[in-house]
C-alpha cells in the first residue's frame, strides 16, 4: 500500500520506529492546530525520524505534562494557551527573550534539562526579512500587549528596533503592557512607550510618525471580522510596513484599508506562524524546515 504522505511502497524503514523522537504540543482546546500537519509534513519532507503529536493539557495536567517530556525522554514540546506563562516555574531554564515575555511555547529537552523558548517573536521578525523588510535602527508602533504583542515588542527590540510605541485599551492588558515597556527599557537599547488606545490623535499621530504599524490585538478576526483600528487610509504613508498579526481571514479589514492607502507592504500573519515554526524546528532538530515545500502542501 503507498504511505499518503512519502509515497513510499511498503514499510518505511527510520521512520516511526524504536528510535522515534517525539514533540508534543500541550494546550487547551488545540486540536484545531496547524502545528502538527507543518511538522509532521516537514518531518517527511526531511526523512527525519521525528512525529508531531497534539495533547490536551490545561493547567491543572501540566506539572505531570511536563514531568512526561522528561519521563518519556520526549525531544521537546510546543506550549499554547493557557500555559504559556504557567508552565516557567516547571522548566529548568529559560531563553532571555521568553524570561525578557514571561512566556514560553517551545520546550527543549537535552538529556532531562528542560529549557524553554519563545519563538513567535523570531517569527515576526523572520517573516518581515523574508519579504525584504529590515526595521532595524526603524521605528513602530504596536497595538496590543497580549500573547501576539508581548514577543513581538520584545524580539523587535532585542534586533535592534529603535522605539516602540505601544497602544492598548484601559483592560486586563494595561499592566502586561506597562511590563513589556519597563522590561525592553531596561534590557535593550530600544525606547518604548505606552500609549493609550482609547486616545485617537496620538494614535493617528504614532501611525503617521512609524516605519511599522502591527496589530496584535486580533481584532479584524472572528468575531470583530469586520473590525478595524484604523478606518481611514490617511492615517497611513506609502512608504510603510502595515503587518497584522491575523491569518483567517487572509486579507484583514486593516490590511484592506492600508493596500488602499497605496502602502508599500502590508501582510498578515501567515509568515509569523511559519515561522515560528521554523525556529522551534531548528532547535528541536538542527535543521532547517523545508519552507517553500511547508508553504505549498500546507498554507
Ligand atoms: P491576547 O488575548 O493575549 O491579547 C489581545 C490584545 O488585544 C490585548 O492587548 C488586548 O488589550 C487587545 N484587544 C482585545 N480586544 C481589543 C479591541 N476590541 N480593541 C483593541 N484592542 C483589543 O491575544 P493574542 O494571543 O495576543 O492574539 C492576538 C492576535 O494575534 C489573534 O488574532 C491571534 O490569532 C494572533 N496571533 C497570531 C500569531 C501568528 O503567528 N501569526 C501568533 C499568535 C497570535
Amino acid at each position: 500500500m503507498t504511505n499518503k504522505i512519502t509515497g513510499v511502497n511498503g514499510p518505511i524503514n527510520g521512520w516511526l520506529d524504536g528510535h522515534t523522537y517525539l514533540i508534543g504540543l500541550m494546550a487547551y482546546p488545540i486540536r484545531h492546530s496547524m502545528s502538527p500537519t507543518m511538522h509532521n509534513n516537514a518531518f517527511a519532507k526531511l526523512g527525519l525520524n521525528f512525529t508531531y503529536l497534539c495533547f490536551e493539557i490545561d493547567n491543572k495536567k501540566l506539572p505531570k505534562a511536563v514531568e512526561a517530556i522528561r519521563t518519556l525522554d520526549m525531544r521537546g514540546s510546543n506550549v499554547s494557551m493557557p500555559n504559556k506563562k504557567e508552565v516557567i516555574k516547571y522548566l529548568d531554564k529559560l531563553s532571555p527573550a521568553s524570561e525578557m515575555c514571561d512566556a514560553v511555547n517551545t520546550i527543549v529537552n537535552d538529556n532531562g534539562v528542560l529549557t524553554g523558548y519563545t519563538t513567535d517573536g523570531i517569527g515576526f521578525m523572520k517573516s518581515l526579512e523574508d519579504e525584504g523588510i529590515d526595521i532595524r535602527g526603524k521605528k513602530m508602533c504596536l497595538a496590543g500587549a497580549g500573547g501576539a504583542a508581548t514577543p513581538i515588542a520584545v524580539q523587535a527590540a532585542l534586533d535592534g528596533v529603535s522605539e516602540i510605541e505601544i497602544f492598548n485599551l484601559n483592560d486586563d492588558k494595561w499592566a502586561q503592557a506597562e511590563k513589556n515597556v519597563k522590561t525592553i527599557n531596561e534590557k535593550t537599547n530600544c525606547k518604548a512607550s505606552l500609549h493609550h488606545l482609547e486616545d485617537k490623535d496620538d494614535f493617528k499621530r504614532a501611525i503617521s510618525e512609524c516605519d511599522i504599524y502591527c496589530d496584535a490585538t486580533g481584532v479584524g478576526m472572528k468575531p470583530l471580522e469586520d473590525m478595524t483600528l484604523v478606518e481611514d487610509p490617511s492615517w497611513f504613508h506609502e512608504d510603510m510596513t502595515v503587518f497584522d498579526t491575523v491569518y483567517a481571514p487572509r486579507t484583514t479589514k486593516l490590511m484592506k484599508v492600508a493596500q488602499k492607502a497605496g502602502v508599500k507592504h502590508v501582510l498578515n500573519g501567515i509568515g509569523m506562524m511559519i515561522e515560528q515554526g521554523v525556529a522551534a524546528f531548528k532547535l528541536w532538530t538542527g535543521k532547517d524546515m523545508p519552507t517553500d515545500y511547508i508553504r505549498e502542501v500546507i498554507f
